[in-house]
């Protein structure tokens, strides 16, 4: 996997823990830099194809990005993932004898 984008990442002039926010504030302080960023979208790539949890990537947290992996797999965006292994519905009137 090609990771030369990451040298020209806005990141690297920050700290660390900058991208890696504890609430929501630190969320859209990351953000805005990510905004910025000539390789934002490579960022986002190797966040998703990596599996990476935490932290902000490609100006993507840690929600969107689950968002944007349900999304690339048909898993509509509304459906949660409680919703969606929810046992049967017991059968319907029409089925039953
Ligand atoms: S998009 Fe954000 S996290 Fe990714 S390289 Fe750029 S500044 Fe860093």
């Amino acid at each position: 996997m090609d990771t030369s984008w990451m040298v020209q990442g806005r990141c690297r002039e920050l700290p660390p823990e900058v991208f890696f926010p504890s609430d929501g504030v630190g969320v859209e302080v990351a953000r805005h830099y990510c905004a910025e960023c000539p390789v934002k979208g490579q960022c986002l790539e190797y966040a998703l194809e990596n599996h990476i949890e935490h932290g902000v990537w490609g100006g993507a947290s840690e929600r969107e990005r689950r968002r944007i992996a349900r999304s690339r797999r048909g898993v509509p965006a509304h459906v949660s993932g409680a919703l969606a292994v929810r046992p049967a519905a017991a059968p319907s009137a029409t089925t039953r004898r």
